[in-house]
């Protein structure tokens, strides 16, 4: 994997998520390639072979928060803070060290197990959260969909691990693919580790889009009845896919008192 710099640009952006304010991507493209990724139309470089990072993250980053109060900052929105080159370019460690030296806290979404790395540093700060995010129950569909990802089971043990050091813990259940994801057996999975699960189902709105071109790909094997029933569920947000495994979903969060957040 290559790893250049980019072109200058700020690190701290605005968060559209709900009660964060800012964002930093620590990379810039991922090398996990999920060939369903939302990031993907944007992509500077072919995430195969080179992903980018900053030609200074900690020293540009120090001047950016110099301007906010300490809060928590939202990681890897448009890219995974722990994919395979951390290890190696340690971007995201950096960057923790410093929010942790400036009071800043921070919520992060990943793929990866690596993240427990740095559990020294989640323990520190101030209510930091983590998440996991999954989505295939076997792993030969998930390489299917995920070039370069580790196995369910991986994030399941470091989601483990995050909850048994003490810290705050959540699960992204993402994207459900209709008729392939079995979304309740992945929840009993999560259920015992993940304060809070977040729920979404594959979205994709243009059949031009490169992540419809890669999923029809990746479907090309399958029956076509099969695909033929995928492809209207995922571009129907009111088919009856969706509307079933929603009163499945209500009624276990109900029955077991789970932090469930449906949001097919
Ligand atoms: S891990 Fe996230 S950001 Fe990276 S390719 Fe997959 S969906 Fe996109």
């Amino acid at each position: 994997m290559e790893v250049s710099v980019c072109s200058s640009r700020p690190v701290l952006l605005p968060c559209g998520l709900k009660d964060i304010e800012y964002q930093v991507d620590t990379y810039v493209g991922c090398e996990h390639y999920c060939y369903y990724c939302y990031a993907l139309p944007q992509a500077e470089t072919d995430w195969s072979k080179e992903v980018l990072i900053y030609n200074d993250i900690v020293d540009q980053l120090s001047k950016e928060l110099a301007s906010i109060p300490p809060q928590t900052i939202y990681m890897g929105y448009q890219t995974d803070p722990y994919q395979p080159c951390e290890a190696e370019h340690r971007q995201t460690r950096k960057v923790l060290e410093l929010f942790l030296k400036k009071g800043f806290s921070a919520s992060i979404l990943t793929k990866s197990d690596l993240v427990i790395r740095d559990i020294d540093i989640f323990k520190e700060m101030n209510n930091a959260a983590i998440s996991v995010s999954v989505a295939f129950n076997d792993n030969q569909t998930r390489r299917l969909f995920e070039a370069n990802t580790i196995d369910t089971e991986k994030r399941i043990e470091a989601l483990r691990q995050l909850k048994e050091a003490g810290v705050r813990t959540g699960a992204l259940l993402c994207p459900i693919v209709p008729y392939i994801t079995d979304a309740i057996q992945m929840i009993d999975l999560l259920e015992p580790y993940a304060d809070v699960i977040w729920i979404y189902g594959l979205s994709i709105n243009d059949r031009e889009s490169q992540n419809w071109l890669n999923v029809q790909k990746i479907l090309s094997n399958q029956p076509p009845d099969l695909v033929e029933q995928i492809e209207s569920a995922i571009f129907a947000k009111d088919h009856n896919y969706w509307a079933k495994l929603r009163k499945n979903l209500e009624m276990i969060k109900k029955d077991r008192k789970l932090k469930l957040h449906i949001n097919i």
